[in-house]
């Protein structure tokens, strides 16, 4: 029910962290997070609380990019295996929403039976790892799959050969982004940006966002590269 995503110089380990914390409100029933590091990914996902997923990464791991989500479960029992981000071959993912069209999808595409979850969430990190597996970019393999797709989704993607880059859609569930002094940060809402940032933008539906050091780009599902209006919270933090 929560999602934050960091790129930046800080350790993307605690901002991940933090910016869950703050998402807590939100209601949840379990929580993960994943890192991209120069050893692979680092992977950590936990039925219960934050800070009990907080007790299961206390290893020195250093990384600058990285993604965590708080699971409210609608497909699949709460289970650690069932949190979020799912591992499928190269694509790392998370996701809010729900995905009406998961079995048909599973059935068409022979990936029944090599799930390693109950969730309706793996099909979408299985559909994105197929078209990546064929076409090697990350915007082909995203456009193919959301053309698929039915239902509502804030998805986070990350690719384990693409370090320092999280790509983000989303299709109803809400999410928020912002560039600041201290990183590019994505979020299910404010309350995880405002600690760095008070100005953000709404993610348009439908786009794609490049999430870098560099800034956030966006683009629409053929390419061409959009400025969201940017919007500012009026209260003190
Ligand atoms: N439908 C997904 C699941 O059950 C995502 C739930 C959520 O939005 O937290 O895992």
């Amino acid at each position: 029910c929560g999602i934050i995503g960091y790129v930046g110089p800080l350790q993307a380990r605690d901002v991940v962290l933090d910016g869950l914390t703050q998402l807590e409100y939100r209601g949840y029933d379990s929580a993960g997070m994943a890192l991209l590091t120069e050893e692979g990914i680092y992977l950590r996902k936990k039925v219960g609380q934050v800070s009990s997923l907080r007790s299961i990464c206390t290893e020195d791991v250093d990384s600058h990019c990285g993604i965590g989500h708080t699971r409210w479960a609608t497909h699949g029992g709460v289970t650690d295996a069932n949190a979020h981000p799912h591992v499928v071959g190269r694509v790392v993912l998370l996701h809010n929403g729900i995905i009406e069209n998961y079995h048909a999808i599973s059935v068409q595409f022979g990936f029944e039976g090599l799930a390693t979850s109950e969730t309706d969430t793996e099909v979408a990190a299985q559909l994105i790892n197929y078209y990546y597996d064929k076409t090697n970019d990350p915007y082909q393999a995203i456009r193919n799959a959301i053309r698929i797709i039915d239902g509502s989704y804030a998805f986070c993607i990350m690719f384990d050969d693409r370090p320092g880059t999280i790509y983000a859609v989303r299709n109803v569930s809400p999410m928020v982004a912002t560039t600041a002094s201290q990183g590019a940060f994505i979020a299910s809402d404010v309350t995880a940006l405002i600690p760095y940032s008070k100005d953000y933008f709404v993610v348009p539906e439908h786009h794609i966002l490049t999430i870098t050091a560099d800034g956030i780009r966006v683009e629409t599902m053929d390419g061409e590269e959009v400025q969201p209006e940017i919007l500012s919270v009026n209260w003190d933090v």
